[in-house]
């Protein structure tokens, strides 16, 4: 079968490899269909593995993460049959640690990510553990791989304590924050969208967001005063992975709001502790998704189909992956969501 091999740092060859033969025990074997290229790819593609958890080896590796599937051999489980279509969610927990007692199986700290440390969606067929595959109806091929990405939004609200008709300010119109910005008008928020490039404040503005800006930080706290009468947000959610955001948000925030850190940064910033107790907000860290948050965002994709259509600018075929990694790794700015589109 074909597949996208990252066979090591910044080398990915699409070839020729033994693919997986009958489903084993508790396993299922999917012909991928749609795989989203997300910016969490780049880090295994680029060699910088230390952001990833532990020594281990990453190489030679099938990377996508974001996978839609029709199931070629459903093997011994009863939940799905040859032929649905599936998405797949990306995490194997140990169900051993600490966060996996505390029913946070997202941040466990011994997880195996498919397309990170198994093999993943850039192939012609896949075995994966058969509790990672989900039914999705009759949702099309790439709104199915857009359902990852959307659990990840869902995640992040569920931390946020959303409330219906809330105010809340959204940094990063990318496809994290454009998810985020659909699931919490679906949930009754009001949305202020942050993002510096002009076409995807358009898109935000069309996708549901009450307000969309761009401004130096003094003046965007201002704005948000104005737009809050004068409290500040009562929640702030960080998609963006700007490293200077968290302080501007913190400020920003109302007294007594939440600010979610979803984006992931490398760098450090100064930040003044005392606005948490001044104000006492609740910082909070979010990350992946849980089984129940990708669950929820299987309805929640199905439910805004037209406007997750929307997210999808760029196909390559497989025979192109790597021209799509790099392509995608240049941040193109008309660039929202890029698809490698494998069967
Ligand atoms: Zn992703
Ligand atoms: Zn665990």
């Amino acid at each position: 079968m074909l597949a996208a091999v990252t066979r090591s740092p910044g080398e990915m060859v699409v070839e020729d490899v033994s693919g997986p033969g009958r489903a084993r025990a508790g396993h299922v074997i999917v012909r991928p269909e749609a795989v989203g290229i997300c910016g969490s790819d780049f880090h295994l593609f680029s060699g910088d593995v230390g952001a990833l958890s532990g020594a281990r080896d990453f190489y030679p590796r099938v990377q996508g993460h974001e996978v839609s599937a029709l199931v070629e051999d459903a093997g011994d489980s009863t939940n799905i049959a040859n032929g649905d279509r599936v998405a797949i969610w990306p995490l194997l927990p140990c169900g051993r640690c600490y966060p996996c007692r505390a029913a946070r199986p997202n941040v466990c700290i011994r997880f195996q990510l498919v397309g990170v440390h198994l093999d993943g969606g850039l192939a012609e067929r896949l075995e994966v553990p058969a509790e990672l595959v989900f039914g999705v109806g009759d949702l099309d091929p790439d709104s199915a791989s857009f359902v990852e990405p959307a659990s990840v939004a869902v995640h992040a609200l569920a931390r946020a304590r959303l409330q219906p008709g809330e105010q809340m300010v959204v940094f990063g119109a990318g496809p994290i924050g454009l998810a985020t910005l659909v699931a919490a008008v679906s949930q009754g928020a009001r949305v202020l969208t942050v993002d510096p490039v002009a076409s995807r404040r358009d898109l935000a503005k069309r996708l549901g967001a009450e307000a969309v800006t761009w401004a130096p930080a003094a003046e965007l706290r201002e704005l948000t005063r104005e737009w809050t009468n004068s409290e500040g947000p009562p929640l702030v959610i960080e998609t963006s992975g700007e490293v200077g955001v968290l302080p501007q948000a913190a400020d920003m925030v109302s007294a007594a709001g939440r600010v979610v850190v979803v984006g992931m940064s490398c760098g450090a910033v100064p930040i003044r502790p005392g606005a948490f107790p001044e104000k006492e907000i609740d910082v909070i860290g979010s990350s992946c998704a849980t089984a129940g948050d990708f669950r929820d965002a299987i309805k929640l994709v199905a439910a805004h189909r037209t406007a997750v259509a929307e997210l999808f600018s760029h196909h390559f075929p497989l025979a192109r992956a790597a021209e799509a990694f790099e392509f995608a790794m240049s941040r193109p700015q008309d660039a929202v969501k890029i698809v490698v589109t494998v069967n």
